[in-house]
């Protein structure tokens, strides 16, 4: 699903981070074991009638000087102005307009975007008044809202979801195939975007009257129809803002929501950092196949036991997506990358792929047999049957009579066993458990 992307902006201390709590409330989707991006929660979900949407605060660098602190703030609007479908800018209606939401102002004005004013900190009706000189930012009537007691929330997510692209879910065709090629900085990105567009093999398409085609490249392969995400910024070099992590990360975590295929590429002679780990980890939680390329192949120095060391490498760190296939590729010399786009088409299919219910409970039946589910005092699991629900990624309820003893261990065995019939390299597979009496 496409969700929408709303970003806070505004300067230091005006309650953006505040309000960002309330926005999202409860509903953080990002689980909590994914690595580093609940400690500082920068991006999160959230839910209002119906409409699903992302909230990045992209404040939270640390004030220091005034200088600094401006080259902050056009990164944040910046970064903003690229990304987001509403733009929520925050300003503080105890302090009053200064020159700096001016000029934030004057930069979200120029971007034509949706800006949604919020002046926040009327915490009671007294203040209202204060709201009347932040029409001068020519940004529209500001809405009155107080991110501490929560006043004007409602009324402020309903503005927020009206300026919502209706196409927002259905922008790309079903047959289409969503690519996000993620990766640090400098791991060679960018060059093999080019390598595979300057190759004849593809056909560069371009799909007029969407707001996409600016960002995304379209192209035709063999019988299938691409689009890399974000490609935009890939190939406009280092915009002002790609130097700061919290930005690459936030850029990169949103193309992972968009596609249905992550290339994680990872640079040979760095080997896999914990950037990495990060993004392959929330790529896997939101249930997107993942294939691992590892790029510079062309600088290693190699003997014939080279690329099995380095698998080894990267599954032990990369433990939680074995099932991504692992391939070494030079996007300089072009080497294997014909393969990745074979590769990436054989993902695909997995990814879809739906395995009938007879044939599913052929499978589990012999699981069964082979290694008796769990017990637990006296009661001891039994499995119904099952039934694939979904693909993309597949997903299959399995009907047992008591769920909690459906251990963790016992459903790896089991994704094990449907994995020996039916591979299902590059996506991962979900389980639901569910009691029947
Ligand atoms: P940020 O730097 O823009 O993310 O701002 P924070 O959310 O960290 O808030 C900065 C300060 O303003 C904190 O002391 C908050 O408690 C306070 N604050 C935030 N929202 C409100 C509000 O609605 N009313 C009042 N009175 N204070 C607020
Ligand atoms: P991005 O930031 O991930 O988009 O990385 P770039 O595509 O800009 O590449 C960073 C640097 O690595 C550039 O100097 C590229 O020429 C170089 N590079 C990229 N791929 C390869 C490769 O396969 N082999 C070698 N030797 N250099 C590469």
């Amino acid at each position: 699903m496409n969700r929408a992307i709303v970003c806070i902006v505004g300067r230091p201390n005006v309650g953006k981070s505040t309000l960002f709590n309330k926005l999202v409330g409860k509903r953080i989707a990002i689980t909590e074991d994914t690595p580093g991006v609940t400690r500082d929660r920068i991006y999160a979900e959230g839910e209002w009638l119906g409409k699903y949407f992302t909230v990045i605060d992209t404040g939270g660098l640390e004030p220091e000087n005034e200088e600094i602190i401006m080259k902050n703030i056009k990164r944040q609007a910046e970064m903003a102005i690229d990304t987001a479908d509403v733009i929520l800018f925050v300003v503080d209606g105890l302090e009053g307009l200064n020159s700096t939401d001016r000029e934030i102002g004057n930069m979200l004005r120029k971007s034509g975007k949706n800006v949604i004013v919020a002046c926040n900190k009327i915490d009671t009706p007294n203040f209202k008044n204060q709201v009347y000189e932040f029409y001068e930012l020519g940004l529209g009537e500001p809405m009155i809202i107080s991110g501490e007691q929560g006043l004007g929330i409602g009324d402020l997510l309903d503005e927020i979801v009206k300026h919502f692209p209706e196409d927002k879910d259905t922008d790309y065709d079903e047959d289409l195939i969503r690519v996000a090629l993620i990766g640090k900085p400098n791991v060679g990105k960018s060059s093999l975007i080019n390598n595979i567009l300057g190759e004849e093999r593809v056909i560069v398409t371009n799909i007029p009257g969407t707001t996409r085609d600016a960002i995304d490249t379209y192209f035709n392969f063999g019988d299938n129809r691409y689009v890399f995400i974000d490609t935009a910024g890939l190939r406009r070099k280092r915009s002002i803002y790609e130097d700061v992590e919290r930005y690459s990360v936030i850029r990169t975590l949103t193309a992972v929501d968009r596609s249905d295929i992550c290339v994680l590429v990872i640079d040979a002679a760095e080997g896999v950092t914990e950037q990495d780990t990060k993004i392959a980890g929330y790529a896997h939680d939101n249930g997107k196949a993942i294939i691992i390329a590892v790029n510079k192949w062309d600088l290693v120095k190699k003997d014939s036991n080279t690329h099995l060391e380095f698998e080894k490498e990267i599954r032990r760190v990369l433990g939680f997506i074995t099932y991504a296939p692992i391939i070494f590729i030079s996007a300089l010399t072009g080497q294997r990358v014909d393969k990745l786009l074979e590769l990436i088409n054989v993902v695909n299919n997995n990814y879809n792929l739906r395995i009938s219910t007879g044939v599913l409970n052929d499978i589990v039946n012999e699981a069964v047999l082979m290694n008796q589910p769990p017990s637990d005092k006296g009661k001891r699991a039994k499995i119904y049957y099952g039934t694939q629900v979904s693909v993309r990624p597949p997903k299959f309820v399995i009907f047992v009579n008591y769920k909690e003893l459906m251990h963790f261990s016992y459903v790896r065995y089991l994704e094990n066993q449907i994995r020996n019939h039916f591979g299902f390299v590059g996506t991962p597979i979900q389980f639901e458990f569910r009691q029947k009496g």
